[in-house]
């Protein structure tokens, strides 16, 4: 169902746990979150995390009305809906080439430490443009493949491909770095207008982060981060952009939409104030029918 383009599946992974609870990436988490907190407007209506995972950064959206967790692993969203409940959230697992919502959905996305997962980020971006509302706001987190550790290595010689040159390139299998003029030029030709910039985690380095405390290196970074609007060599980029004021808005009541036909389909009960119910909502463009189960409505399959 995904075409030819490979998925990373983070499926029944301990994601939360091997990556992050107690790994030394305090500094990482709280660097990013200033950044969000920078670039996020704190309220807002309808807003998407594309790749949310356990739900890592949800805390951050309390000032929206309703936020859709949007994971290729139900197990992740399984997780994250446990802890966070159902009275704001709504959980939907998919691939990100082809995502369940109609057009001119969301006011904002957010996507962090997901793109560069993404063997053809422009169409990734193709889709955000398609759900996000006219002038609808997109925070995108990308690696950085000009960042300091690879400008060195590649003096060094110690690299085969070069930070400077902009074509993605993929170090491990199905993981990506990006550079940001390559970045801006795609998000440009996706109908977006890239706007501020900021660079995140300067300091990780695991030399710094065992012997200078974590809240000075974030201090320092919050600082540091304003400086992305004139260079950007750190690891993790942050770019906050608009979507062109073209296109539709969906009407009152869409959430949902076949993505194999992009019929509308039934309104989940989460919307009614209701608990999603487990069951199947059906297309009634193809006849495709859709798993909720757990209270995650399931498009993978
Ligand atoms: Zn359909």
């Amino acid at each position: 169902m995904t075409g030819i383009r490979p998925i990373c599946d983070y499926e029944d992974s301990d994601y939360r746990t091997r990556f992050w609870e107690g790994q030394g990436r305090d500094y990482e988490d709280a660097a990013e979150r200033i950044a969000i907190r920078r670039l996020l407007p704190p309220t807002g209506d309808l807003l998407l995390d594309l790749g949310a995972g356990y739900g890592r950064l949800a805390d951050l959206y309390g000032g929206y009305r309703r936020v859709v967790l949007f994971d290729y692993s139900r197990s992740q969203l399984t997780h994250a809906r446990s802890r966070l409940g159902d009275a704001r959230f709504v959980y939907v697992a998919g691939d990100f080439y082809r995502l369940p919502f109609p057009p001119g959905l969301f006011d904002s996305v957010v996507q962090v430490r997901v793109i560069h997962h993404a063997v053809d980020a422009p169409a990734v971006f193709h889709q955000v443009r398609r759900v996000l509302r006219p002038v609808g706001l997109y925070l995108l987190e990308y690696a950085n493949k000009q960042n300091l550790k690879a400008i060195l290595r590649h003096l060094l010689r110690r690299q085969t491909w070069s930070p400077f040159d902009h074509e993605p390139v993929e170090f491990v299998e199905l993981n990506y770095n990006f550079h940001p003029a390559w970045i801006r030029k795609q998000l440009a030709s996706g109908g977006f207008c890239p706007g501020r910039t900021l660079t995140v985690s300067h300091f990780r380095i695991e030399m710094l982060k065992r012997r200078v405390p974590i809240r000075w290196l974030v201090t320092l970074d919050r600082w540091a981060q304003h400086t992305g609007g004139w260079w950007q060599f750190t690891p993790s980029v942050f770019v906050r952009s608009r979507a062109t004021a073209d296109g539709p808005t969906a009407a009152d009541g869409a959430f949902l939409a076949c993505p194999a036909c992009c019929t509308p389909l039934p309104t989940p009960t989460v919307l009614q104030g209701l608990p999603p119910a487990d069951g199947d909502l059906v297309c009634s463009g193809c006849g495709r029918s859709w798993p909720v189960r757990d209270g995650v409505y399931d498009f993978k399959a």
